[in-house]
């Protein structure tokens, strides 16, 4: 049953891979394989704008924001836009640096850096065309559904049920915690959808699509050292000046010069604008650098899981509980930001099941098929020696696997993997630290282990 519906869902990564190859130039496009609703998008957005908000400074100057508005409000009015059915939102952000993001669902950041940077009113709308062209063809939910899934079905079933935050669902089950899960790279093909639909919305709104073109050919002319932000979330898919040439002649002939005639008042205001206190410069910063300093405290606590029981320092955080696909237990500074925007755990543990592809075997093989996946997730990680041992858990036959991978703190990380097999699934264990500190760890992990019961 399990089985078929991978199959399916795989089938449905595949021809939607396919579809889009066959595509000419000019024809429309079409969202990929997505496990969110639409509405789904349109939370997660909402959810995560509130968080930017807070986490940069909002330029006070309405001038600008209504100018921004006007732009972006333009390209809402096309047919594809329209279509979407997602209420888009246009909010100038006080940040230096070249870039701007779109949320899923709608909401549109600009940075003030990217103003500075744009020769024209053209080049601007081009690279907005470009953001709102990800959120219409649901990009980043597309890309969080290939990644993981696995889990997000039934997560997604009980978010709908429930009230609850979206983010926090997502994060419970460690697909990233909040804003930085939105903010996933897009893959090479993902960008030239958005360059090609984008110049769509561009020429029905009378700016030349080509600007856009012209625009990341000049970030990227010393290097694309002017713009590394921007192309770390975009990853150039290469020949976009050609690439969009091939599509605008592949539409309606139009004429193009629109402009609202306010583009050099708001160049000028925006270089007013004072740079922002740099702690609120936080885009691209890695939080939590060190490994957290303050020891496992002596009280515990209990999480029910997924069929089990198990018992964590008091001070750690349990992100999931009974109806979370995966549980990380941890303290608040053992998750890692990193600067690709995705949150790892350096320091704690991650509990969860593992479906193999085939028939349930043994312990051993199911076990070897898991560190298979682990290691096609993780590039860096490989199998140390000494490398496995048996143990029993909660009366149960378990594999201890150690792993070593490189830490998000720097330096080499100890994984050690406990796996037991199980009616629900192969349930495994990760405890995570940095190679220097396991030792240290060590009987915290053994305590959590033992603590550990089946229902
Ligand atoms: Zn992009």
């Amino acid at each position: 049953m399990l089985r078929n519906r991978l199959l399916s869902l795989t089938l449905a990564v595949l021809c939607a891979a396919s579809a889009a190859s066959a595509r000419r130039p000019g024809d429309p496009f079409h969202p990929g394989f997505n496990l969110f609703s639409r509405q789904q998008d349109i939370q997660l957005g909402q959810e995560s704008a509130a968080q930017v908000r807070k986490q940069y400074q909002v330029v006070q100057n309405q001038f600008l924001q209504d100018y921004l508005k006007r732009v972006g409000e333009r390209l809402a009015t096309t047919k594809e836009a329209k279509e979407s059915g997602f209420n888009f939102t246009f909010t100038l952000l006080n940040e230096p640096s070249i870039n701007a993001f779109a949320l899923p669902g709608g909401p549109m950041f600009v940075f003030t850096g990217l103003m500075k940077a744009v020769d024209n009113e053209a080049q601007l709308a081009g690279v907005m065309a470009h953001e709102m062209s990800h959120v219409i063809l649901r990009h980043g939910t597309n890309q969080m559904s290939k990644a993981n899934f696995l889990q997000l079905p039934a997560l997604l079933a009980g978010a709908a049920v429930g009230n609850g935050s979206l983010i926090g669902q997502l994060a419970q089950a460690g697909m990233g915690l909040g804003l930085s899960s939105m903010l996933l790279k897009f893959s090479r093909s993902d960008e030239s959808q958005a360059d090609l639909l984008g110049s769509h919305l561009m020429a029905e709104t009378g700016y030349n699509p080509i600007e856009m073109a012209r625009f990341f050919e000049k970030l990227e002319a010393d290097g694309g050292s002017r713009g590394p932000q921007f192309f770390s979330d975009h990853p150039n898919p290469g020949n976009r000046m050609k690439a969009i040439e091939e599509e605008i002649q592949g539409l309606p002939q139009r004429t193009y010069g629109y402009q609202t005639g306010e583009f050099v008042e708001a160049k000028t205001q925006v270089a007013r604008i004072a740079p922002p206190p740099k702690t609120q410069q936080a885009a691209g910063a890695r939080e939590n650098l060190a490994p957290p300093s303050q020891a496992p405290s002596s009280s515990w606590r209990q999480l029910r899981g997924q069929a089990y029981n198990v018992s964590y320092p008091g001070n750690w955080t349990a992100f999931g509980d009974s109806s979370s696909a995966a549980v990380t237990i941890a303290p608040r500074e053992g998750l890692v930001q990193g600067a690709g925007g995705r949150t790892s755990v350096g320091y704690g543990a991650i509990l969860s099941y593992f479906f193999p592809d085939g028939a349930r075997s043994s312990l051993a093989a199911e076990t070897d098929d898991l560190i298979h996946h682990l290691r096609a997730a993780n590039a860096g990680m490989r199998q140390a020696s000494p490398s496995q041992r048996h143990i029993k858990v909660s009366d149960n036959d378990a594999l201890v696997s150690m792993l070593a991978s490189d830490s998000p703190y720097g330096g080499a990380e100890t994984d050690a993997l406990v796996t037991v097999s199980r009616p629900e699934g192969l349930f495994y264990m990760v405890f995570i630290a940095p190679q220097k500190n396991f030792e240290q760890l060590r009987p915290t992990f053994e305590q959590m282990l033992g603590s550990i019961r089946f229902q």
